[in-house]
């Protein structure tokens, strides 16, 4: 749908460990965030056509009633502190674009940055190399307006909030309606099962210091716990953050050679974002774990199954990344593999 160059790009490698106080934002800007900013300011400075390009940005409302900078003579005068607000709005943090360095740009575009934020955008970006591709995740009807989620959609309320507090508005997708109408104490009991999984089971999951059976047990402990907490507060939508341990169960699943219920597991994890409905949050851990669904019911025997599967998210990545099939095939290579004797 739209293609974009960065208006300015900068990587760690290059910014070196710059980073400086903005005492009067109270923030703390890093190498790659100054680098963008005295990127910009000399690019206008040069170039002060582009101004206007810049300037009609969002600036976190800190600069009202500022006229936008004229040109007298062959001068422009910049504010830097207006530059660096709009850049602290704007910018993305820019998929590696040399993947074997695994380095994360940081970068402002211009077009993108006038796309709103909702948890359940109707639009997602990804990368290649700096240019950003985003892409319509279902058909939208005429004079709806375009959005994109800035974070994680798995991440929970507390953590989309806090990410995006210096944006200053308040989302009302339906995943944040479900959740701020939830009791606290179903969200701090909830919170105390995952920390529990996070800093407990996974780590004797990483160390193989519990045996398969042990696992299962203590992981469907923490499932019940937390699915618990969703029946108590009478929420049955979006039960996203039961993925992770649920991702863990599924696997041990599979270890052990239960792969209906693996099958069973992943589909579940599915549903958690809606897949497939109009209440549908896309997030790109849905191919994979709908690959791994597949993958299971091709284990368990189930080949009709996992053939319906396997064309289902087949035909999500074509909307949602495009490509043909030779590049789904390469890109999710590792787990075709794993089941590729079936189709
Ligand atoms: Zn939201």
């Amino acid at each position: 749908m739209l293609l974009s160059k960065p208006f300015a790009i900068s990587y760690p490698s290059e910014a070196g460990t710059l980073f400086q106080m903005n005492t009067v934002r109270s923030l703390t800007e890093t190498g790659t965030q100054v680098s963008i900013v005295n990127q910009i300011v000399q690019k206008v400075l040069h170039n002060p056509k582009l101004s206007q390009q810049f300037f009609s940005l969002y600036d976190g409302n800190f600069h009202r009633g500022e006229v936008d900078p004229q040109l007298e003579g062959d001068n422009l005068s910049l504010d830097a502190f207006r530059v660096s607000d709009i850049c602290s709005m704007n910018s993305f943090s820019a998929g590696p674009s040399k993947i074997e360095e695994r380095e994360e740009p940081s970068a402002l575009y211009i077009m993108p940055s006038y796309m709103n934020h909702s948890c359940k955008g109707n639009c997602a970006r990804y990368f290649i190399g700096d240019l950003m591709v985003i892409r319509a995740l279902r058909n939208i009807p005429n004079g709806t307006e375009l959005t994109m989620s800035y974070v994680p959609p798995n991440d929970n309320y507390a953590d989309r909030t806090r990410k995006m507090a210096k944006h200053n508005f308040v989302c009302d997708c339906d995943l944040c309606v479900v959740d701020r109408s939830e009791p606290v104490l179903s969200v701090q009991t909830r919170a105390l099962a995952m920390k529990k999984f996070e800093n407990e089971i996974r780590d004797k999951l990483r160390t193989n210091s519990i045996s398969d059976v042990q696992a299962i047990q203590e992981i469907q402990k923490i499932v019940a716990l937390m699915e618990k907490t969703y029946k108590d507060a009478n929420r049955s939508t979006y039960k996203i953050e039961l993925f992770l341990p649920l991702s863990a169960l599924a696997m041990k699943y599979m270890f052990t050679h239960q792969f209906l219920k693996a099958a069973e597991t992943y589909e579940y994890m599915m549903s958690l974002y809606g897949f497939g409905t109009d209440a549908e949050i896309w997030s790109p851990v849905l191919v994979d774990t709908g690959l791994h669904v597949a993958q299971s019911y091709f284990e368990a025997g189930q080949v009709q199954k996992g053939k319906k599967w396997l064309q289902r998210i087949r035909e999500a990545v074509k909307v949602t990344a495009g490509g043909d099939d030779k590049e789904f095939m390469k890109k999710h290579a590792q787990v075709l593999h794993s089941f590729d004797k079936y189709y």
